[in-house]
Formats: C-alpha cells, structure tokens, sequence
C-alpha cells in the first residue's frame, strides 16, 4: 500500500527531536514524499532520484536524528531557519502548492545528472495528449502546452512536435486524479499539483510523462482567478523535468519546487540549467560534417601550441558550446544535416560536450578530445 499514499500535510507545530507517534509518521511521511528521508519501495517511479538524493532512513514513528535533519534539510532548501523543529513557517511552507517530482536536498549538481543518463539523446522531440482536463477545451490545452515547451525550445536546440499516441510520443501529457497507475498517487485539490517523469533511462516506460492532477482548477485566463492554477506555469516546469532537470533553489526560477502564481518565463538560472544538458539554438545545425571537417582541420592544421596562441583561454563550461564558432567558415562550405542525424550519428558527443570536456584545462585538449570522439564515430558510421 506504502506505494500508493500520498502525502498529508504535517500539521503539528512543535513537533522537535524526542517526539513519537502519528504526527511524527506524517511529517517523515511528507518528507519521504518529497525526497528528504528514505523509505524503501515507496513511489518507485522517482526511484532514480531518490537515489541521488541520497536521503537518510529514519525509524517510522519516532523523531529520531534522520528526521531532524531531513526536516533541516528541507528547511534549508526553502531557506526557512534549520530549526529542526516543526514550527509554523516550516509548516506554512508545506502548505503551499508544489510539484510531486522529489527534490534533491543533498544537490549533487549538474554532472551527477549527466551522468545518470538524464537526457535525451536527440533534440527533436515528440509529445502526445492521454487524457484531458475538462476545465479548459483542447484548442486551449494545445496552447498552453506549446507556449509551455516553447519557453524552453527558445533557448536550445530542441524542437517539439505533437504526434498521436500511437506514434509513441517520447513523452505524454496526462490530466488524471489520485492513484492512476504510476505508484505516485495524486492528492485531490491542491498541495501535489503535478509531476513528470526523467528521460530515459530513468522512469523506464514513464519517461518523459507529464502528469496533472486533474482535480486542479486547470485556467489559462490571466490574471489567474482565485483557486486556478495557471497551466502553462505548472507545464513549463513539468517539461523542465521531461527535459531531466531537477529542482532549483533559486527563488524565483521556473523550477522552483513550489508554484506561486503564473510565472511564463524562465530565469537565467533555468536557462544555465537547461543549457547544461543540451546545445544552443543553431550550435549544432552543421552537426556531424562540422565535426568531422573540425576534426580533420585541428589535426591537421594546428598544434595544441598554435590553438592556444589562436584562442589563448581557459575552457569553461559556457564557452564549450561557443567554441564551435571558430568553424563559421568550415560550416559554410558544408551541406547542413539535421540535428537528428547529428545525434544519430553521435550519441556520444552528448557526453564528450558535457561531461568529459569538464576535465579540460585548454581549448587545445578540448579540440583533441572531440577530435578522438569524432574518429572514432567516423570509424563507426563509415563500416
Ligand atoms: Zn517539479
Ligand atoms: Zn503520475
């Protein structure tokens, strides 16, 4: 049954180290929800964040040290005093409406969730439509959910396409109430508003999915009346998850765990995040010939010397994506494949761009590792 309860808001104020008992079981209860403390098997679907989170194991009943310092630990991420205790801002924070998706208190960063596999491995996306809300007609769903994922194809290379279910959508979008098949129940109207899914691997067939509590009050009307929730607000922050961001910190951001009113824009932090995980709008669109072309010509052309006399700076993660520039003139002479087949072709350039390039010092070692990548899927691609 475990996997299929959903949180009751903690409402015992005082409730401190030492206590036992059933208001003890709902505040570890809401902390295990939310990713603060463990409990085995409960919502496997967030399994994989879970883990990261690496969230402590309390003993159920009792306000042992695992539950004072995952409630710290909560407080801290809400930036409310790390009492401990179970005091009335602390509550009043868990009353506000959030996202089901767990957060990660211990914030791993950015290449912890590289490393998991929490992207998508190519940049042209398909959604698809299960259930709808009956609070707004389709037309309205269709364009809040494009104003949605357009906020985030703004500001990378990636695109979104509707497609029917039976096409198999990378990911679903969903309007459903309470237990509806995922182990992470809905909770009626409002607290959980709604959750997605990592890409894959994480989340296995759910990957991707968008799922809204469809006992919300669903508007896209702005100012948003009282008892709404804005749905391009709630979705764009969803998607952010679709996408294999986790939860920000930073106030204000899109993903932000709690939501506050209709937000249809992202923050600079949003955008380092998303950036992170994949390309610029049009930093790829040559893709795999620019790459091979920018392979060839490094190694040939260029000492690691003469690249450091030519670009003479440090490598750092913002500059990975821009350097690519330096290839204006080789793209041009190039035909333009498609990001697809960039991708296709290049499954690993992913994880060269991202994670490996961390390890760095100069753009000549950069060069040099892209240029043994891009070898190797030459040797790949030409067998
Ligand atoms: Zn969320
Ligand atoms: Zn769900």
């Amino acid at each position: 049954m475990s996997g299929h309860k959903h949180c009751h808001i903690p409402d015992t104020p005082g409730l401190c180290a030492g206590n036992y008992g059933r208001p003890v079981e709902e505040l570890q209860a809401y902390l295990q929800c939310f990713g603060y403390l463990h409990l085995e098997k409960f919502q496997p679907a967030f399994a994989a964040v879970r883990d990261v989170a690496g969230a402590p194991s309390a003993e159920s009943g009792a306000f042992d040290d695992a539950t004072t310092n995952a409630l710290k630990s909560y407080q801290h991420f809400f930036e409310l005093e790390d009492t401990g205790v179970l005091d009335e801002p602390t509550i009043a924070k868990m009353r506000e409406p959030r996202c089901g998706f767990p957060d990660i208190p211990s914030d791993p960063g950015i290449a912890e969730f590289v490393a998991q596999g929490n992207r998508w491995d190519k940049l042209t996306l398909t959604y698809g439509f299960g259930e709808l809300t009956p609070d707004l007609d389709a037309a309205a769903i269709r364009s809040a959910i494009t104003t949605a994922l357009n906020l985030w194809a703004n500001v990378t290379a990636l695109t979104f396409t509707e497609v029917p279910l039976s096409a198999e959508p990378d990911f679903v979008i969903r309007f459903v109430a309470g237990d509806h098949g995922d182990g992470s129940s809905f909770d009626g109207i409002g607290q959980v508003l709604a959750h997605a899914f990592y890409p894959p691997p994480n989340g296995g067939a759910l990957a991707g999915d968008c799922h809204f509590d469809a006992n919300e009050n669903w508007t896209v009307a702005l100012p948003v009346p009282d008892g709404a929730f804005d749905l391009v607000t709630v979705a764009a922050h969803e998607f952010g998850h679709s996408l294999g961001l986790a939860h920000s910190k930073v106030v204000g951001a899109l993903m932000f765990p709690t939501y506050s009113g209709a937000q249809r824009a992202l923050t600079q932090d949003d955008i380092d995040g998303i950036r992170s995980i994949y390309p610029r709008p049009g930093a790829f669109m040559a893709g795999f010939h620019v790459l091979k072309a920018l392979a060839i010509e490094v190694l040939d052309r260029y000492t690691e010397e003469d690249l450091l006399e030519r670009y003479g700076r440090n490598l750092n993660d913002d500059t990975q994506l821009d350097f690519l520039g330096i290839t204006e003139e080789v793209r041009g002479q190039l035909a333009e494949p498609t990001n697809e087949a960039f991708f296709s072709v290049f499954p690993q350039w992913t994880h060269v761009s991202i994670q490996d390039t961390k390890g760095c010092k100069t753009i000549g070692e950069y060069i040099t590792l892209v240029a043994k990548h891009a070898q190797i899927a030459l040797s790949g691609a030409n067998k």
